[in-house]
């Protein structure tokens, strides 16, 4: 999948998204805020499964299963990028920005 293909998912998920919660009725300020907070449930839920992996889970009825860490990786790419696409943000500049600073670093 390109960084275009996904794109084009994150718009039609918006629009899912946009029924599915009926969001017409909220501010642009509380969607973005919504989805950032998303954002960091979807991380949380990726904190459990690296933990898990590690057998440092205190609740033991976590059990590890890769599949669903590749599942809250992805979770964790898609709703950031929700929040890049509703503030305007292109992410495949920002990512070849950001690798080119990383890069230089080690020059
Ligand atoms: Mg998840």
């Amino acid at each position: 999948m390109t960084i275009d293909e996904l794109a084009r998912f994150i718009e039609e998920q918006k629009e899912r998204l946009r029924i599915e919660f009926d969001v017409d009725n909220m501010s642009e300020n509380e969607i973005i805020f919504a989805q950032t907070v998303k954002v960091m449930e979807e991380v949380g839920e990726l904190a459990e499964q690296v933990l898990a992996s590690k057998s440092l889970q205190r609740r033991r009825d976590k059990k590890f299963n890769k599949e669903i860490l590749a599942d809250e990786i992805a979770d964790v790419i898609i709703t950031t990028m929700m929040v890049a696409n509703r503030l305007d943000v292109g992410v495949e500049k920002a990512l070849t920005d950001k690798i080119k600073k990383i890069e230089a670093r080690y020059e």
